[in-house]
């Protein structure tokens, strides 16, 4: 009898006691709204925001709608809009293409390496190709480039970088958190991000005017005040006249939900890349399945885990899909060529577009990709990673 895991790949841990109860209170109260609190009392998303804030090492910090939304507004704040070009990553998943498309702008796709960062190379051609003013630099599975060259290439440039830190939320860079390199980092609480409030989305940022424009743009009315984590009043009624309401507020029931696991980040961060390591000792060296390398300057967040199949054929593949779901293990593939549940790939979002790009046609035909969620013990871990050297092994004929 071969070996069959039972767990779920979707099935993320239930929310923190002092979650539920903190949402009952909030409910109680009938005060949902982020703007409706009584006299003195400060709301739970302006609770939220300071503590985030404190938590990425920032002065600012906005809580709003979703990821998407962060993304989009970041962009607005910057002034983007109608026919600019916003450089990003080819391998991203599709809300970030998305957001660039929201505000009127086409995105411009770089080229990925073989360890599923953004090709620096390519990027610095397309910079002086296209002439963009920002790239939205997304931190696609948690895999962050050498975050020092990358600024150095930028800056140069004058590029201007908005971080989408949707799966680097709690992971650093040579010890400084993910998101404090660019103007501007945006955050998911979807629930399969780091943090589990359904949707909803954050941002932060060091520059006042950046994020006094992004708390106008998420509809503040003249209630700005009610912010914590944001900058002096002297911004907002300066810009207040100029900036647009684009409504994307978070609400303070998700808001209590997410603070008592906002402050179990750092053990949760370390729970995710405990698995992550028992996946990757399970996978090593096995033939024919190639492990990512993860850089000494890079801490991260084992929530998922990728290998290639470098070299191997669709169907084969497919079979290695087939076998390991067969026995319980849901692997994702980065190169079919249908979009499927939450995996599409650059040249499907026809929209914007795409140039082709040969290296990451190469990269992303061998992708393979695994959830990790924190409710697998390190034994369903190891257990995982049994299957797939199994089927991989059965399935694999050296060239
Ligand atoms: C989930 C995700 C987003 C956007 O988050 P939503 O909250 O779902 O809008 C952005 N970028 C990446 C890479 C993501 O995985």
């Amino acid at each position: 009898m071969s070996e069959r895991f039972t767990g779920s790949f979707t099935q993320q841990e239930p929310i923190p006691q002092a979650g539920i109860d903190a949402a009952l209170r909030v409910m109680q109260s009938g005060r949902l709204h982020r703007y409706n609190v009584a006299p003195d009392e400060v709301g739970e998303a302006a609770l939220l925001e300071q503590e985030f804030a404190q938590a990425m090492g920032v002065d600012y910090a906005l809580a709003v709608a979703s990821g998407g939304y962060a993304l989009a507004t970041a962009l607005r704040a910057l002034g983007i809009g109608a026919g600019d070009t916003v450089l990003t990553n080819a391998f991203t998943l599709a809300p970030v293409p998305g957001a660039i498309a929201s505000v009127g702008a086409q995105p411009h796709f770089i080229e990925v390496t073989d360890d599923l960062t953004i090709d620096l190379r390519d990027l610095a051609e397309q910079i002086a190709a296209t002439g963009a003013g920002v790239l939205m630099l997304s931190h696609m599975r948690g895999h962050i480039c050498d975050m020092d060259r990358l600024m150095r290439i930028c800056d140069a440039a004058g590029v201007v970088v908005i971080e989408d830190c949707a799966h680097t939320m709690g992971a650093t860079w040579r010890g400084v958190m993910s998101g404090r390199h660019g103007a501007m980092a945006c955050y998911s609480t979807q629930t399969y991000k780091h943090l589990n409030a359904g949707e909803g989305g954050l941002i932060t940022s060091a520059d006042p005017t950046l994020m006094a424009r992004a708390i106008l743009l998420s509809g503040s009315y003249m209630l700005f005040d009610r912010h914590k984590a944001s900058p002096p009043p002297e911004y907002f009624t300066k810009l207040q006249p100029e900036v647009p309401n684009v409504s994307g507020r978070m609400d303070n029931l998700r808001a209590a939900i997410l603070r008592p696991q906002l402050a179990a980040l750092p053990a949760q961060c370390a729970a995710w890349t405990e698995r992550y390591r028992v996946v990757e000792d399970g996978l090593r060296d096995t033939p024919g399945l190639r492990l990512i390398d993860r850089p000494e300057e890079e801490s991260f967040v084992g929530s998922s885990i990728q290998f290639q199949l470098p070299g191997w054929t669709p169907d084969r593949i497919m079979q290695v899909i087939e076998r390991t779901g067969a026995r319980g293990v849901e692997l994702k593939w980065f190169g079919a060529k249908e979009p499927s549940g939450f995996t599409s790939r650059y040249d499907s979002w026809r929209y914007a577009r795409p140039r082709h790009l040969p290296r990451t046609d190469r990269v992303l035909a061998g992708l393979m990709d695994m959830r990790l969620p924190l409710t697998f013990s390190l034994d369903d871990c190891a257990l995982i990673a049994r299957i797939i050297r199994a089927e991989v092994g059965a399935v694999y004929q050296p060239a």
